[in-house]
């Protein structure tokens, strides 16, 4: 059975005091209200990491990701982050392919492979995102546009490796604008995306993978689009800035 999950995005957003509460909000709140199979994931900026972890501990269903890191192990390589690093911190999860770090920080199909590799040579898993623009749904494109994002970042994987990652399909033009895709939009996207991992690692592995709906989810929308057969969770991002919000989400299948 594959995992169900709720992630928070917060992308760069909170202060110290800010991060400190919202993480210990989540984390008493995930204990008492989340389901027990929902894996809850907190995707905080990585000057909290260390702090949004001390309080996470040891909870069974909370776990701790990071938005980014670089491929290389450690050198001169200034202000990057490697897995190695987050690793030391106990981190779980890496959110890699954003919409946001292709669009203004130019990440590559290339780089992004390397950073999958990274991440999971250091025994964590990467939240893998995908997602077309508007100009591209417009042209019908949207399949052939993910499909070239897991193939070229993803599909020089072995299938025990490619088990470990969540992919989040996230319409660019759903993120932070108010327009979420339709809960059959998204079934259908889901299911595509499902098809294409089953025709290069079998039915078997695509079945075990995550596939994460993003795009301004919210309380609201959350339990309709969570209904969806190929849709296992969320990657959300404003509303994971709220933690009753993000709770809520989270007890939306
Ligand atoms: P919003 O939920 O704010 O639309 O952001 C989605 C997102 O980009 C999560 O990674």
């Amino acid at each position: 059975m594959r995992k169900k999950i709720v992630a928070g995005n917060w992308k760069m957003n909170t202060l110290k005091d800010d991060a400190l509460k919202l993480a210990s909000e989540v984390v008493n709140m995930a204990k008492d209200e989340t389901p027990s199979d929902v894996t809850v994931i907190m995707g905080v900026p990585f000057i909290h990491l260390s702090g949004v972890k001390s309080l996470v501990g040891n909870a069974s269903n909370v776990f701790v990701a990071a938005q980014n890191c670089y491929f290389e192990p450690k050198g001169a390589f200034t202000g990057e982050i490697s897995a190695p690093m987050l690793k030391s911190f106990g981190v779980d999860y890496v959110i890699l392919g954003h919409s946001e770090r292709r669009e203004y920080f130019k990440e590559t199909h290339e780089e992004l492979a390397k950073k999958v590799d990274a991440v999971l040579a250091n025994g964590m898993a990467p939240i893998f995102c995908v997602g077309e623009v508007l100009s591209e749904r417009e042209a019908g494109k949207q399949k052939e546009v993910v499909s070239k994002q897991l193939e070229e970042s993803l599909y020089h994987l072995s299938a025990e490796d490619f088990k470990k990652v969540v992919i989040a399909y996230e319409p660019v033009w759903a993120i932070g604008t108010g327009k979420t895709a339709s809960s059959d939009q998204a079934q259908e996207m889901h299911k595509d995306i499902r098809d294409m991992l089953a025709s290069k690692y079998g039915q078997e592995v695509a079945d075990e993978i995550s596939i994460l709906y993003g795009g301004s989810a919210k309380p609201t929308n959350a339990p309709e689009l969570f209904a969806n057969a190929d849709v296992d969770g969320g990657l959300i991002g404003g509303a994971s800035l709220a933690s009753r919000d993000f709770i809520d989400i989270t007890k939306s299948y």
